[in-house]
Parts: structure tokens; C-alpha cells; sequence
């Protein structure tokens, strides 16, 4: 697409050397306007094209993007600073996120409804539909480039609707590509279109706009409720952050525990919405864990992404990167102790682990999104759950124990999207109902519900009783 607009130009650096990797044109309201009429004008044609059209587009979709794994890993590396095998892994999920996506075009359908449960609905036959809505405006975040594009996308596409996407300023680049392959895959023009810029520019351009019947939104708390204030009557979709945390029992086999442990605090340098940030240990295994846990954490190669054993890389910018040093600083100031890490060079942050934390520090209760984790060791498992639960997020939470009820009685206290027992908060994958209570959102995403978001119910009925002519 040619540039929409003469108001500048988006410098995309790799986050690493500072380079600058790529500029694309900033939209401004006129652009983003111009964008949305394009994806308009593609609604009809596009609702009605056959479900096994969509889904071959998707399928092929997936197809192209694991054939160019290398280039979307290297792309993902330099403008996210994500550490090679972590984008890696994104983009393996990101062609199951496609696979799965054509695999619900397919299937998309609604029941009947069995009217003559009613007094009132006797002789009578019900049914519903799922039809789309018409244009979904996508706006996300920069930790996830494509697997979190694509869990708008994928699935806005498979129910038949037409999309605008702004994808984060930092890291447009993987989205670009992400769209060149779905228009080689044989995706008709104007059925996704990118606008480009920063969140009070052409994001909130696509969250005003009155066209668009939907804003699925990734990002943080505060942007999130600025779009549900500002988006109208339209449907929205929010998936926010999270404080998020884990339990580790005394029952827990911790030669799995600890390795999990630490890659969930410290991937893509704990910027995941499900990073582990809270961690609560029991004190019969405290010495254990912590032991093997510091150890692991200190054996973690900080450094270039590219490099094929990076562990972590550097943070999205240097305030990100500030700001995390100046959480930990505070921290201690106010008298936690640091176990590892705290140091800090530029965008790089050292995996950092606190102890002696309390609730109300801003490294608990808070969203860190940086590569530091706090360690609470505590006697009784209720009280952990209590703590656990304490936060006005709720996203996901993990517990590590063998003992059953131990495990439910963590699945009925826990107010969050999803509980995962013998696991961090980390875990996901892309066809599991994923999404946040209270703080952390709105809505779930995961492929077949992310369209059954996407889509309206038609309820049909037939009076059978209706007397001809
Ligand atoms: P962010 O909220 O700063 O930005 C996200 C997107 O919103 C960007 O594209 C940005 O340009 C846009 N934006 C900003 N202001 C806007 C406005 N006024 N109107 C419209 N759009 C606007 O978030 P970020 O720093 O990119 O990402 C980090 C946040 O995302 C964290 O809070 C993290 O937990 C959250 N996140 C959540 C999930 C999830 O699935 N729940 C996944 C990844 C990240």
C-alpha cells in the first residue's frame, strides 16, 4: 500500500543495537477514515465468500508464514528485542493460531432451539445463526507482534468480517509481513487493512470511527478503559494486564517446578501479560527452591537477541527498562531484599528476584512487565491462596501440587480467567478459552471464542401454525 498520509513517517528500531530497521507511513484521521471505507466496501463480498474459501485463505496462510519462520524470527527479534528462541516459539504458535482459525470458518454455526419448551412456542421451529459483524477494528500491543495480531485477525477473518489493524508502534514490521502473506494466500484487497501510528493518533482514530462494530483491543489497563469510554456502541474486547502469580507445594516435583518457574518470570524479559511476577513457595521446600531457582536465574545469558541461546534481551525502550530499575530500587528502599540481578545497561534489565516483599510494594501489586519476580514464602496454603488472589487482576494463576483437592479448592477461590494446576500463569496455547476478569479485561480470545465474539446471533423462527392463503 502506498503511503495514506503526508503527516510523517514511523521509524521502527531494532531494539538491541538501536538501528533502524524500517519506516512506514503514520495514518492520520483522514487515512485511518480512507482505511476503514476500504474495509467496508469489502464487507459484502467477503461475508458471503464460502466458509471452505475463507478457511483454504487461512490454511495457506498458516502454510506461508511457517515457510518464512526464519525471517518473521529474525523480524520479531529486532523490533521486539524478544530473545530468538522466544519469537521462535511465537511464530510456531502464530501458524497454529491460522491452522486453528480455518479449522472455525469451517465450523461456524449456531443450534436450534427447541421452542415447544415454552407454553407460549408451541408448532413452532427456532434456530439460530452466527452471522460477522462487519468491520473490526484490531489495535495491539508489542509484546506478541504476530501471535497477538494474529488472534484478531485469524479469527475476525474466519467469521467473515473485514478488519483494520494498528498494530503496535514499536513493532509494525511482523504485522506487515503477517498481511503480505495473507494477501499471497488470496485474501481480497481491502478485507485487512493496516493503519500505522501511536495510540492517541490513528489508535483512537479506529476506536472512534463510527463504522467499525467492534474494537478488539490488547494492551494495558489504562488504554483499555480509555477505549471502552470512547468507542461508542460498539462491541469491545479487551485483554489487559495482570500482576500475575504462582504457588508451589510442598508436593511439588521440583526438578519440573524450578526451570518453569524462572523461563515464566523472565521470557521476552518479563513482558508477558501471564509473566510470572508473584511467586509463593512453602517454606518446607523454601531452601530447596530457592537454592536451584537463584542458581538457574543467574545461569540465564542476558544479551542480543539473535544470539540462538539468549535468554533475555532487552526491554521495548529505555523508559520501560528505567522505570523497571527504579520499581526494584524502591523495593528495596523500602526494605525487601535482592536475591539476583538488579543491574541494569541501557534496555538490558538482569533478571532480578526480590524477597521480603509486602503487598502494597508497586513490584507486587502492580503490573512489573520487566524481568523481576518477588518470592513469598509462606506456612498455609489457604493464606497463600489468599494472597494470590489478592489483586485487582485477573488473568491467570498456576499452583504446583499433587493433591486433588488442594487443586479444586484453587479453582473455586480464584477469581481469574484461567487456574493452572502444575503449571505457572504463563502457560497457554491458542485454541483454550484466554482472557482476563476485573482489571485484566473483557471478553475471551482463543480462537473459537475470539469468533464467537466476532459474530452476531440470527435467531429464525417458523410458525408452523400460520394459516395459508
Ligand atoms: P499499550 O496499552 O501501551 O498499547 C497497546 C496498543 O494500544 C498499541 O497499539 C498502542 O498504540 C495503542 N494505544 C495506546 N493508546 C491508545 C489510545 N488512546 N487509543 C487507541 N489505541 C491506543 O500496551 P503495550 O505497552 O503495547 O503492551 C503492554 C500491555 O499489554 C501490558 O499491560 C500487557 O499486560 C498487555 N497485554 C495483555 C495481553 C492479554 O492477552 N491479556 C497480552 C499481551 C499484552
Amino acid at each position: 500500500m502506498p503511503p495514506t498520509s503526508d503527516s510523517g513517517w514511523l521509524e521502527v528500531t531494532d531494539k538491541f543495537t538501536g538501528e533502524s530497521i524500517g519506516r512506514l507511513p503514520v495514518a492520520d484521521a483522514a487515512a485511518v477514515d480512507a482505511a476503514v471505507s476500504r474495509a467496508a466496501a469489502a464487507f459484502p463480498t467477503w461475508s458471503k465468500t464460502p466458509a471452505h474459501r475463507r478457511a483454504s485463505i487461512l490454511q495457506r496462510a498458516a502454510e506461508l508464514i511457517s515457510s518464512r519462520a526464519d525471517a518473521f524470527t529474525t523480524t520479531i527479534a529486532r523490533e521486539a528485542g524478544k530473545a530468538w528462541k522466544h519469537s521462535a516459539n511465537e511464530v510456531a504458535r502464530s501458524v497454529e493460531t491460522f491452522t486453528f482459525a480455518g479449522e472455525e470458518a469451517r465450523r461456524l454455526h449456531g443450534e436450534t432451539v427447541p421452542m415447544d419448551a415454552s407454553a407460549f412456542g408451541e408448532n413452532r421451529i427456532g434456530f439460530y445463526l452466527r452471522s460477522p459483524l462487519g468491520v473490526i477494528s484490531a489495535i495491539t500491543p508489542f509484546n506478541f507482534p504476530l501471535n497477538l495480531v494474529a488472534h484478531k485477525v485469524a479469527p475476525a477473518l474466519a467469521a467473515g468480517n473485514t478488519v483494520v489493524l494498528k498494530p503496535a508502534e514499536e513493532t509494525p514490521l511482523t504485522a506487515v509481513a503477517m498481511a503480505a502473506c495473507l494477501r499471497e494466500a488470496g485474501l481480497p484487497d481491502g478485507v485487512l487493512e493496516l493503519v500505522h501510528g501511536d495510540g492517541p493518533g490513528a489508535g483512537n482514530a479506529l476506536v472512534v470511527h463510527p463504522v467499525p462494530a467492534k474494537v478488539s483491543f490488547t494492551g494495558s489497563p489504562p488504554v483499555g478503559a480509555h477505549i471502552l469510554k470512547h468507542a461508542g456502541l460498539k462491541r469491545v474486547t479487551l485483554e489487559l494486564g495482570n500482576n500475575s502469580g504462582t504457588i508451589v507445594e510442598p508436593d511439588a516435583n521440583l526438578d519440573v517446578a524450578v526451570p518453569r518457574c524462572v523461563m515464566s518470570a523472565f521470557a521476552n524479559a518479563g513482558q508477558v501479560c501471564i509473566s510470572l511476577q508473584r511467586l509463593y513457595v512453602h517454606e518446607s521446600i523454601a531452601a530447596a527452591f530457592m537454592d536451584r531457582f537463584l542458581s538457574a536465574t543467574e545461569a540465564l545469558k542476558v544479551g542480543s537477541p539473535l544470539d540462538r541461546d539468549c535468554d533475555v534481551g532487552p526491554m521495548i525502550s529505555d523508559e520501560a527498562a528505567a522505570r523497571a530499575e527504579q520499581w526494584i530500587h524502591e523495593a528495596i528502599a523500602q526494605g525487601a531484599t535482592k536475591l539476583a540481578g538488579g543491574r541494569r545497561e541501557g534496555r538490558l534489565v538482569w533478571p532480578t528476584v526480590l524477597t521480603d516483599t509486602r503487598p502494597e510494594m508497586q513490584v507486587m501489586c502492580k503490573e512489573a512487565f520487566a524481568p523481576l519476580v518477588s518470592v513469598v514464602v509462606y506456612r498455609d496454603y489457604d493464606e497463600a491462596l489468599r494472597m494470590l488472589g489478592d489483586s485487582p487482576y485477573g488473568l491467570q494463576a498456576g499452583v504446583y501440587t499433587q493433591d486433588l483437592r488442594k487443586a479444586f479448592k484453587a479453582v473455586a477461590a480464584l477469581d481469574v480467567g484461567g487456574v493452572l494446576v502444575n503449571d505457572t500463569s504463563i502457560f497457554r496455547v491458542d485454541h483454550m478459552p484466554y482472557g482476563g476478569n476485573r482489571m485484566s479485561g473483557i471478553g475471551r480470545e482463543g480462537v473459537r471464542f475470539a469468533v464467537e465474539e466476532m459474530t452476531n446471533v440470527k435467531f429464525v423462527c417458523f410458525n408452523l401454525d400460520s394459516p395459508g392463503r
